[in-house]
């Protein structure tokens, strides 16, 4: 005789791994033999819990359950499989080794999401990485305290992370980018050494920029800017202006080009010479040009702006797209470099000095439960920065 309640008993082996391999020591599931449907409720912390068992745990695509006390705990979050889409049940994530789980406040959208939501990365999962949060589970030392976390996740054993160069670990994953999920969701796991203490003066709005702003820093670290450059950033979306105000602090002169008049006045506003593209006349007279438009056209302009054996650093990771004539690159030996994570504690550092205005781009403030279109919103060009309110 069949028995058709199988699937929904303990005994019910969906994974082929019995009861013993799916089983975690410190729970005991037999003492929760049913699971009804939809018997979800909320408790007290805002978690959603639901009454679990391994079958369902299977239903929901996972082996190990994050379930603490007998309890199968879900979080919403925005994931992309084929399309964007508001998961209301997926299970809280996995805390590894070394990791710490953190509870979402604030997480920023940004070009790469908008890629990724496109399918061009083929990532599959919670997407975002930009976030501030608090840690729920951990080392005491971090218990409580509000973090940022950079985003590669990194063995610590291959050749790159023995030289230094982490950030381009062999077998790194990248949150929310790459082979592990991001900060769309109420809740993350994040190497603990991935941490950084955001400091009590900062607020959660200037916080959740320390990731896009250390990118930006990225730029001066790899090429040393120097008050007597002249130095120009081609595009003015988001990326573009935390470039511009972190080479502001270099006291270079300075120029920003971009088609969009909100933002070329931000940057007048904070004293940045700006010129519209359309009247841009490009003389070959840059020693540096930062490409931020994520366009072959900028790329191009890039190009035609520079003076002989200057630099140009690419800060878009879309703009490889397209064909780009390279000949000048040759003809006028350019330095080429491409830029991408930066210093967090530098970013940390000129946002508690108030060197970076981070605040005036955000243009909503969109709870995680409309994530859908706080993207549409993001793609936007009468918007600025798109940020989601995950746990406020
Ligand atoms: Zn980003
Ligand atoms: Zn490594």
């Amino acid at each position: 005789m069949v028995d058709t309640a199988k699937e929904d008993t303990p005994g019910g082996d969906v994974h082929g791994g019995g009861v013993t391999g799916l089983r975690e020591p410190e729970e005991d599931w037999a003492h929760r033999d049913r699971w009804e449907p939809g018997a979800h409720r909320s408790v007290g912390t805002g978690l959603t819990e639901i009454d679990g068992n391994r079958a369902h745990r299977a239903r929901l695509g996972i082996s190990q359950s994050p379930a603490r006390n007998g309890v199968l705990l879900v979080v919403k979050a925005l994931c992309f499989d084929e399309t964007l889409k508001l998961e209301t049940h997926r299970p809280d994530p996995e805390v590894g080794e070394g990791e710490v789980l953190v509870s979402v406040r604030l997480a920023g959208i940004c070009a790469t999401d908008l890629e990724i939501a496109k399918g061009y990365m083929g990532f599959r999962g919670v997407l975002g990485h930009e976030f501030v949060g608090t840690v729920l589970r951990g080392p005491r030392r971090w218990q409580g305290r509000r973090v940022v976390s950079e985003i590669n996740c990194v063995c610590g054993r291959c050749e790159m992370c023995h030289r230094g160069l982490s950030n381009h670990c062999r077998r790194r994953t990248v949150i929310g980018i790459d082979g592990r999920d991001g900060a769309f969701a109420e809740r993350i796991a994040v190497p603990e050494r991935n941490l950084h203490g955001v400091p009590d003066a900062l607020r959660d709005e200037q916080a959740v920029f320390v990731e896009p702003l250390a990118a930006a820093f990225q730029v001066i670290r790899q090429s040393p800017i120097e008050k007597r450059m002249r130095v120009s950033v081609v595009g003015s979306g988001r990326l573009g202006l935390l470039v511009a105000q972190v080479l502001q602090t270099t006291g270079c002169d300075l120029e920003v080009i971009g088609r969009n008049e909100m933002t070329l006045n931000f940057c007048e506003r904070r004293g940045i010479r700006t010129t519209p593209l359309s009247e841009v006349r490009p003389r070959a007279d840059k020693d540096v040009v930062v490409e931020c438009s994520g366009s072959p056209d900028g790329l191009a302009l890039a190009m035609r702006l520079l003076r002989p054996r200057g630099r140009i650093v690419l800060k878009s990771t879309y703009a490889g797209g397209a064909a780009v004539d390279l000949a000048p690159v040759v003809i006028h030996e350019f330095d080429v470099v491409g830029s991408r994570c930066g210093p967090f504690l530098d970013a940390i550092n000129a946002l508690a000095c108030g060197q970076v205005d981070v605040e005036s781009l955000i243009s909503r403030q969109i709870p995680l439960d409309r994530g859908v279109e706080a993207f549409a919103m993001a793609a936007d060009p009468r918007y600025i920065k798109i940020l989601l309110k995950v746990n406020p």
